[in-house]
């Protein structure tokens, strides 16, 4: 893996569409939540204006923009409402895809889900912060990890039970992947693999990296990549990335 610095112009010939995962690459990551009985409470973060302005500054060089998020399309919407009219949102991990108000599903999972979904409602343990609001795949916050949630997720083996150390994704295995939803909106835009960089920074972004020409990890303990970020300070990868590339494309 090489510096991002060392990303050049020629590197980037090919690149048409540039994809970004969310959490940890676009805001910090971190989210804060917490349910008692039916009431669910969950914090809407917001995308920085440096950010917004970064992302309409690769729209204006050309720049076919998709973000590719593990969650919820009403919270990506809010999100980026500023950037809409230019910018496609791939949610819950590659399940599904929103351009211009129009939603395509990618991949049904209520069959392979919906039993262990029942089982874990279940669950009680002082870690469990709560379930985010989800549609295709289950996401649960907890404060650590939990075994009982780990022992059931085992009995399915057709499904994936990612631990980013904030929280449990629940998804079908090798097919209900950010992959997916790259290579959906790669083929809607009518590019190839090698038309497109991806950055993420987790477990769950490994297939989302691996079909992507370019590869940007954000976090190289926990994924690979033909680039890293280094994660010292305050700045956001994305920050990072988007100003290397407005910088050697000029
Ligand atoms: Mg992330």
């Amino acid at each position: 893996m090489a510096d991002i610095k060392n990303l050049t112009k020629d590197a980037l010939k090919d690149i048409k569409l540039i994809i970004f995962d969310v959490d940890g690459v676009l805001v910090q990551r971190g989210t804060r939540i917490s349910q008692r009985g039916s009431i669910t409470t969950l914090e809407t973060k917001h995308i920085a204006p440096k950010q917004i302005e970064q992302i309409k500054k690769l729209k204006e060089k050309r720049f076919l923009i998709n973000i590719n998020s593990g969650r919820g399309l009403y919270m990506l919407q809010e999100m980026f409402r500023e950037v809409l009219d230019f910018v496609s949102l791939t949610y819950e991990n590659g399940s599904a895809t929103w351009n211009q108000g129009k939603i395509e599903q990618h991949f049904n999972s209520f069959l392979y889900l919906k039993d262990i979904q029942d089982e874990l409602c279940y669950v009680k343990h002082k870690n469990i912060k709560g379930f985010e609001p989800k549609e295709l795949i289950i996401t649960i916050h907890c404060k650590d990890r939990v075994s009982q949630i780990e022992k059931i997720s085992q009995k399915y083996e057709e499904l994936y039970c990612l631990w980013n150390g904030e929280a449990y994704d629940i998804g079908v295995k090798n097919l209900q992947t950010k992959g997916l939803g790259v290579n959906n909106v790669t083929k809607f835009f009518n590019l190839k693999k090698r038309n497109v960089l991806a950055i993420g920074d987790n477990y769950n972004d490994k297939e989302l990296l691996e079909q992507a020409g370019i590869a940007v990890s954000a976090d190289k303990e926990r994924l690979k990549g033909d680039y890293y970020i280094p994660l010292d300070g305050p700045r956001l990868p994305a920050d990072i990335l988007i100003e290397q590339i407005l910088k050697v494309i000029k």
